[in-house]
C-alpha cells in the first residue's frame, strides 16, 4: 500500500500539489519569457543588421514582387522608402530585363548566384552598375519561391576600369606611335650616314696625302661614332617598348665568339693590343639568338679595346658543372684601366659612366652596359664584373649550356667565299641594276662595286621596270623607301612577275634596320639584306657571293 493510497482525501495533500502545479506552470511561463525576449532580441539585432546594412538586401519572389529592402537598398534605387517602390518593379529597375531572367534562371540552377553584374535604371532615370548576389530559398507545396541577397552600386568601380582601358589603350597608341616614330628616326640617320661612312672609306683608299688621309680617318671614325650611338639609342628604344623579338636557337658558342674576334683584330692592332681567344672546349652550344649574343659580346669587346691603353683583351670559353646542369661561361678579360668599386654596380644603370660629369674622359654614351645586361637577362644568362683599378677588368658571362648530338663543324666554304677578293676581269663583268632615290647612296655603291659589276641606276620604280623589261640583269639592289610611287617591295613583286626574274638575286639595300625588318624583306621576294649605312667590305663581300659563286 503506497502512502498516496494512505493520504488520499486529505486536504492538506491536495493543496500541496496545487501548489506544485502552480510553480510548474510559473516555470514554464518564465521560460517561455525568456525565450521571448532572447527572440526578440535576436530579432531586433537581425533588423537593424538588415537596416543598417551599407549594401542594399532584399527578397523577392521568383516572379518579381519586391516582398522586403532595407534602406541601402532604397537609397541605391533613388527612391525614399519602400512604400514608394512599385510592388512588380522589374521592369522599371533593369535597364534589360533580359538579364533578370538570366539571373532567375542561374539562380534555379546553381541555388547561389554571386557576383552577377547588370545595370539599374534608378528612379530618376540614371543608370548604375550593380553587382548581385542571391540565393533561392525554395518552399514546399505550392507557395512561391523566393530570391534573397545583396545588391552593389559598383558604378564608380567600372567607370574607373573603363578609364584604365582607355588609358591603356591610349599609351598603346602612343607606343606605336613611338615606334614609327623611331622607324622614321633611325631610316632618316642611316641615310645621310651612307655619304658620311662611304665617301670618307673611299677617301681614306685613295687619297696620297698623310693629312689628307688623316681627315677622312677623322669624318669616318666620327661618322661610326655617331653610328655606335644612334644604334645604341634604338636598341635602349627597342628595350623600353619590350619590342626585342628573340629568336633563340641552338648556336656553337665558341664558333660564334671566334667570329666575333676576329672582327676586333683590325682595331686592336692598330692600337697596339693583343687580341687572343682561349677556346677550352670547342663543342659547347647554348640556347641563344645569335643576332643579340653578337651584340653581347661586340658591346664588351669594343669597351674592352676602348679602355684599354696598353696590353690587350683575352676572350675565352669553356664549359662548367653547377649542381646538375652545365654552363657555357665566356670571360673577356682586359688590361686596361679598371673600374673603381664604387662604380661597378652603377655602370649596369641606364646612361651611367665610371667617370660621368665633365670630367668624363672617354667618349660614349653609357647605354652600352645597360643594353648589354638587359641582353644576357633575354637569353637567359647572367654577367658578372670583376675589376681593379689600373689592373683590368673581366666581364664574365654564363649561359645554361645545351647537348647537340652531331658534334659538326660548320662548313667553311662561305668564309673563303667572302673573304674572296676581287679576281675577275672587268670586260666580263655581271650587270646589277640599283634602284634608289638617294644620288649619294648610287655614287658610293658605284665606287665601291666598281671592280666587282657594272651598276646601271635608277631612281624609281617605274624606270625599274622599264629597265628589267630592256635588259637581263643578274642582280638588283633595291632601296625600300624611294619617296613617292611604288615602294622597293611592290617593284620586287612586280618585277618577280617576269619568269625571266623568277630566280634574280634581289638584295634589299635599306636604312629601315630595326628588328624583323630583315624578315620582313626576305619573306616580301628580296633574297639578301644588307642595311644603310654599308661598310666597303661587307657590300663588296656580299656582292661576291652573290654574282661569283
Ligand atoms: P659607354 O658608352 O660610356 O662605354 P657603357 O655602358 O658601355 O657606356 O659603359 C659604362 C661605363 O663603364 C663606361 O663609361 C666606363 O666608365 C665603364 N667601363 C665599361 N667597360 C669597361 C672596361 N672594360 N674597362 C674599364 N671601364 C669600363
Amino acid at each position: 500500500m503506497t502512502d498516496n493510497k494512505k493520504n488520499k482525501g486529505k486536504p492538506e495533500t491536495k493543496t500541496k500539489q496545487l501548489q506544485k502545479k502552480i510553480t510548474k506552470l510559473k516555470n514554464i511561463i518564465n521560460e517561455k519569457e525568456k525565450y521571448e525576449k532572447l527572440l526578440k532580441k535576436n530579432e531586433d539585432v537581425f533588423k537593424s543588421l538588415f537596416e543598417n546594412a551599407a549594401i542594399g538586401v532584399y527578397r523577392t519572389t521568383t516572379d518579381g514582387r519586391l516582398l522586403m529592402a532595407n534602406d541601402a537598398l532604397v537609397k541605391l534605387l533613388g527612391y525614399s522608402s519602400f512604400e514608394e517602390i512599385p510592388e512588380y518593379p522589374m521592369k522599371d529597375i533593369y535597364l534589360n530585363i533580359n538579364d533578370r531572367t538570366r539571373f532567375v534562371k542561374k539562380a534555379y540552377k546553381e541555388e547561389k548566384v554571386v557576383g552577377f553584374e547588370t545595370e539599374f535604371k534608378k528612379k530618376d532615370g540614371s543608370i548604375i552598375n550593380v553587382r548581385m548576389n542571391t540565393s533561392l530559398i525554395k518552399t514546399k507545396g505550392k507557395k512561391e519561391d523566393y530570391l534573397e541577397g545583396t545588391i552593389e552600386d559598383i558604378t564608380e568601380r567600372i567607370k574607373a576600369e573603363k578609364q584604365l582601358v582607355a588609358a591603356k589603350e591610349k599609351a598603346e597608341e602612343i607606343n606605336q606611335l613611338k615606334g614609327n616614330f623611331l622607324a622614321i628616326m633611325s631610316h632618316e640617320l642611316r641615310t645621310p650616314l651612307v655619304g658620311i661612312l662611304g665617301f670618307a672609306e673611299i677617301f681614306k683608299n685613295e687619297l696620297n696625302e698623310p693629312e689628307q688621309i688623316d681627315m677622312a680617318e677623322s669624318i669616318y671614325s666620327s661618322g661610326r661614332r655617331l653610328m655606335d650611338t644612334l644604334n645604341s639609342l634604338l636598341d635602349y628604344s627597342r628595350l623600353e617598348a619590350n619590342k626585342i623579338e628573340i629568336n633563340k636557337k641552338p648556336v656553337n658558342v665558341s664558333h660564334l665568339l671566334a667570329d666575333a674576334v676576329r672582327s676586333f683584330t683590325n682595331i686592336a692592332e692598330k692600337n697596339n693590343l693583343y687580341l687572343s681567344l682561349k677556346i677550352i672546349d670547342e663543342e659547347i652550344n647554348a640556347g641563344l639568338d645569335a643576332h643579340i649574343f653578337n651584340n653581347i659580346i661586340f658591346n664588351l669587346l669594343n669597351n674592352a679595346i676602348k679602355y684599354t691603353e696598353h696590353g690587350g683583351v683575352t676572350v675565352e670559353v669553356n664549359s662548367m658543372p653547377e649542381g646538375r646542369k652545365r654552363y657555357a661561361i665566356i670571360k673577356i678579360k682586359d688590361s686596361g684601366i679598371g673600374i673603381p668599386e664604387s662604380s661597378q654596380e652603377i655602370i649596369f644603370e641606364d646612361f651611367r659612366q665610371a667617370s660621368e660629369g665633365i670630367n668624363r674622359q672617354y667618349e660614349g654614351s653609357g647605354l652600352g652596359l645597360t643594353i648589354t645586361k638587359r641582353y644576357v637577362e633575354l637569353l637567359g644568362g647572367k654577367i658578372f664584373l670583376k675589376s681593379k683599378i689600373g689592373k683590368g677588368s673581366t666581364f664574365m658571362l654564363k649561359f645554361p649550356e645545351i647537348k647537340i648530338k652531331s658534334g659538326k663543324r660548320k662548313s667553311s666554304s662561305d668564309k673563303q667565299a667572302r673573304t674572296k677578293s676581287n679576281q675577275f676581269l672587268k670586260t666580263n663583268l655581271p650587270n646589277v641594276l640599283l634602284v634608289d632615290n638617294d644620288p649619294i647612296t648610287i655614287e658610293i655603291a658605284k665606287l665601291t662595286l666598281k671592280d666587282i659589276c657594272e651598276i646601271d641606276a635608277v631612281l624609281n620604280g617605274q624606270e625599274a621596270l622599264d629597265k628589267t623589261k630592256e635588259k637581263q640583269f643578274d642582280a638588283v639592289l633595291m632601296d625600300i623607301n624611294l619617296g613617292a610611287g611604288l615602294n622597293g617591295l611592290e617593284i620586287t613583286k612586280e618585277i618577280r612577275k617576269d619568269p625571266a626574274y623568277s630566280q634574280t638575286p634581289i638584295v634589299a639595300l635599306t636604312a629601315y634596320a630595326l628588328a624583323g625588318d630583315r624578315e620582313k624583306f626576305l619573306r616580301s621576294g628580296c633574297t639578301h639584306y644588307i642595311s644603310k649605312p654599308f661598310d666597303k667590305e661587307s657590300l663588296i663581300n656580299l656582292m661576291n657571293n652573290i654574282l661569283h659563286q
